[in-house]
């Protein structure tokens, strides 16, 4: 029941709602009391012959009048405690949004999408029951229960409730140990369908590799593999659960024949009149439903148990990346001087770069190559701080990387990786996602600059064309142009194209990047290519081998230096040239 003590900041939240609902709760499991009782009364008038018109009546009426009193504010406290715990699931699932768009990417390299979104469905749904249903089912059962065994006891006989009640401790402890089986087998059940929910995710995500290898068969088989885990998983928790009604129902079936055989004897003997032998057995009935819903309740809750430790779990995961406490508001601007000695990929043990110095002024242009896993990335996406540096720093501006606010840095820097997620909006929205208010004019500029323009005019709908998963399939070059127009509306400080170019042709590359030139003039850019062509004309061109830099200078120095570069542009050259032969 520690579930209860969890959730008590909501049910604190949502006093005035539970207060009301539960005091209505209590007053209809009174009223319960009330129809046994008539009942009794008048099959004692008819045995003793007494029964007269106005006594039936009066007994309808009253029978009648609780009847509807009860139909009335059942729906009450239901719109009360249902209703207030819909607001539960949705602040549990605002604040795991929230917590998920605040994690860092190696928060998702570690978690897996189909897991989150678990989390995000069933769970939420589960710990929403616990505050309705668990809430409900614990209180009505409690107080029904327990004025049923009151009434019993006081009004017609505290012997024959002791003796109907001699079963109940056995039910007690066999309800518990079920309790307690149904946690466990429910966490593997809650986990094996979050694999499966991965599994289908990854799936869908990867259908055209899947296909392009005719895995098909082997995804299908993995998946029926899977699927049937979550089914025997769940068929445990079933057959657990269903021990619970025919214990209870052997149990109060014992109570049912304890009250017959030892109330007649009472009866014969005078203790008790018929009428109060037939409210005690009604009573009895009316002791049904608590015990079935207590049983349920331990359902309930230990799912809702399950659930919430999940949940908490993942919102107590810290957020790894986060503004330092004074850190400033300003937008950084200015020159950038790199300063890292070393820099490993959290978890891992090789650092990926060593010796990483150089500095690139206001407005220049720095050109990074080398081969593919030599660091380039990494790099750049130090810059962004998207890993925190252990041993050096970055300096932008007047202060170093992690001294501004996260938000602000990122809003100096347009970073355009090799392959930008489109969303599934219109290809305005995606041009204009980092400024909704922009103009049409505005996206239209972006779109010239990046070379797209024109592409998009093809389209029917033009830039109202949706595109992403459920729109109109984009070449790999139609959408690096258009991450690189959606970066382009930012006007960054600092526009960083990361080998978001490699699937144009060179002459719209080369259109692209004197565009860029000449509409950022005094805007600082870093481009990583495997196009030497596309970074000859930068200020500075480093060559990145194995983490650190072997190289350095302009496309000049570099070309008598006899190094990797030179021979690399060379080779580069002569291929455009072989290729250009065949045309
Ligand atoms: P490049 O951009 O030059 O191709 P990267 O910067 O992407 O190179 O990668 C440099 C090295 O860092 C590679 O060995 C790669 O395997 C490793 N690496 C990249 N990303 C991660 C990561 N998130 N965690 C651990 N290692 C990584």
């Amino acid at each position: 029941m520690r579930i209860f003590l969890d959730l008590k900041w909501f049910f604190k939240q949502e006093k005035k709602a539970y207060l009301s609902g539960v005091g209505i709760l209590l007053f209809v499991a009174m009223l319960q009391m009330i129809p046994p009782k008539v009942i009794g009364f008048i099959a004692d008038h008819v045995k003793q012959g007494t029964l007269t018109k106005t006594t039936l009546l009066e007994s309808i009426g009253v029978l009648a009048a609780v009847g509807i009193s009860m139909y009335v504010l059942r729906y009450y406290w239901r719109v009360m405690i249902f209703g207030s715990s819909v607001k539960l699931s949705q602040q549990l699932r605002n604040r795991l949004f929230e917590h998920f768009t605040s994690m860092s990417p190696s928060f998702y390299q570690k978690r897996r999408i189909g897991d989150l979104m678990a989390h995000a469905t069933n769970d939420l749904s589960a710990i929403q029951q616990t505050a309705g249903a668990g809430v409900l089912t614990l209180v009505d059962s409690l107080s029904t229960g327990g004025f049923v065994v009151i009434a019993m006891a006081f009004t017609i006989s505290w012997k024959l409730t002791l003796i109907c009640l001699l079963p109940m401790p056995v039910m007690v402890i066999l309800t518990s140990w079920y309790g307690n089986m149904l946690h466990k087998t429910f966490h593997k059940a809650q986990e094996a369908f979050s694999s499966l929910n991965d599994k289908t995710q990854e799936s869908i995500t990867g259908i055209k590799v899947i296909k392009t290898f005719g895995q098909e068969k082997e995804d299908i088989e993995d998946f029926r593999n899977q699927s049937e885990d979550v089914v025997q998983k769940n068929l445990v928790v079933t057959k657990i659960d269903s021990l619970f009604d025919p214990t209870i129902s052997i149990i109060v079936g014992i109570s049912f024949f304890l009250s017959i055989v030892f109330g007649s004897k009472y009866v014969l003997s005078g203790e008790l009149t018929i009428g109060q032998l037939i409210s005690f057995t009604a009573y009895l009935g009316l002791l049904i439903w608590p015990m079935l819903a207590f049983g349920w309740l331990f359902n309930i809750v230990e799912r809702g148990r399950a659930s919430y430790d999940r949940v908490s779990e993942l919102l107590s995961e810290k957020i790894d990346i986060l503004d330092e406490e004074f850190a400033s508001d300003d937008v950084p601007s200015g020159d950038i001087h790199y300063e890292i000695d070393e820099f490993t990929y959290p978890g891992e043990t090789t650092p990926v770069l060593s010796n990483i110095y150089f500095s690139l002024m206001e407005g220049e242009t720095l050109g990074i190559v080398g081969k593919t896993g030599a660091g380039k990335t990494t790099l750049l996406k130090l810059l962004i701080r998207e890993y925190e540096i252990e041993k050096g720093s970055i300096e932008f501006g007047e202060k170093k990387t992690k001294e501004y606010k996260l938000g602000k840095l990122r809003e100096a820097i347009g970073y355009v990786p090799q392959d930008h997620f489109l969303f599934s909006a219109s290809i305005a929205e995606n041009i204009a996602f980092t400024n909704p208010s922009a103009g049409i004019d505005e996206i239209h500029n972006a779109s010239r600059l990046a070379n797209i323009h024109e592409d998009i005019l093809q389209f029917t709908d033009q830039y109202a064309t949706v595109v992403g998963e459920r729109g109109v399939s984009l070449s790999g070059g139609q959408k690096q142009r258009i991450s690189i127009a959606r970066a382009l509306m930012m006007n960054p400080e600092v526009l960083i194209l990361d080998d978001s170019l490699s699937a144009v042709d060179a002459k719209t590359e080369e259109a692209i990047l004197s565009a860029l030139k000449q509409n950022r003039e005094g805007k600082t850019t870093i481009i990583t290519s495997h196009r030497l062509s596309a970074i000859q004309h930068a200020n500075l061109i480093l060559v990145l081998d194995n983490g650190t830099i072997t190289e350095r200078g302009t496309h000049e120095q570099l070309m008598n230096a006899e190094g990797w570069y030179k021979e690399m542009f060379l080779r580069q050259q002569l291929e455009e040239l072989v290729e250009h032969g065949g045309h």
